[in-house]
């Protein structure tokens, strides 16, 4: 057992949370019980994810995509009542990590789907080192993308380049504009989360692979080490619930 307030101080200090500028508040966003004993993790706080917390009776929900996003309308009806109204009528505290649980070193998502996709890493790049990149034994752009298919479980979306794969740069979730970054490193790949319409233009005439490989799919990996690194930390018990989400 350990209480919420010493659980969020330590990730928040184990994530540096004070080093990034991000579009929601990281740690504590919703007040539930002070001991916690079980912690459910999953990697968006959907009305789907808190049913599950629910039944499972955790005191805690840690997620990598929770409330109060900058910009978003922040009048609390509708969708936004009824989760909210979950997590208090059940005591349960929704705990967060965005950005600090892309770019941390361990536990982060970038770092966690390299090692999953067999990358050798060679440096952290853009703002808070919230990209990498890595190398990979040569292939072509097909084999990566079953290399991709067979990790993720996932097929991606492939825009298709005239070379062999050895560098290949990453940034989970919605990074598609960084792209550009990954151009200016050299790489001859790069592996995000979502596409936009653009991405295929810059993609083609750059000669530089990419793989749209899901914003759900490739962030299932940070909130999962951390929810199993606090588990064993404070001997709590933790379990991620994957909820389908096909984006
Ligand atoms: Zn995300």
């Amino acid at each position: 057992m350990t209480t919420c307030a010493e659980l969020t101080s330590y990730c928040n200090e184990l994530l540096e949370i004070g080093i990034f500028k991000d579009y929601c508040p990281n740690g504590l966003q919703v007040e539930g019980n002070s001991s916690i004993f079980k912690i459910i993790s999953g990697v968006t706080a959907s009305q789907a994810l808190i049913d599950a917390a629910i039944q499972h009776k955790a005191d805690l929900l840690l997620v990598h995509h929770g409330f109060f996003w900058k910009g978003e309308n922040p009048i609390l009806t509708g969708m936004k009542k009824r989760r909210l109204k979950s997590l208090l009528s059940h005591d349960i505290n929704l705990v967060a990590y965005h950005l600090p649980l892309d770019a941390h070193k361990t536990l982060g998502n970038n770092v966690l789907l390299a090692e999953k996709l067999g990358l050798t890493l060679d440096h952290f790049f853009a703002d808070n080192d919230i990209a990498l990149s890595g190398s990979v034994k040569k292939q072509t752009g097909k084999e990566f993308k079953e290399n991709i298919t067979h990790t993720l479980n996932r097929e991606p979306l492939h825009i298709d380049a005239d070379r062999e794969i050895t560098k290949v740069a990453v940034c989970t979730g919605a990074a598609q504009s960084y792209i550009e970054k990954a151009i200016e490193l050299g790489v001859d790949a790069f592996i995000s989360g979502e596409v936009s319409e653009n991405t295929w233009h810059i993609a083609k005439e750059n000669n530089i692979h990419y793989y749209g490989a899901g914003h759900h799919a490739t962030e299932r990996y940070g909130v999962q080490a951390l929810g199993e690194h606090l588990a064993h930390h404070f001997g709590l018990e933790h379990e991620f619930i994957d909820i389908f989400n096909p984006v």
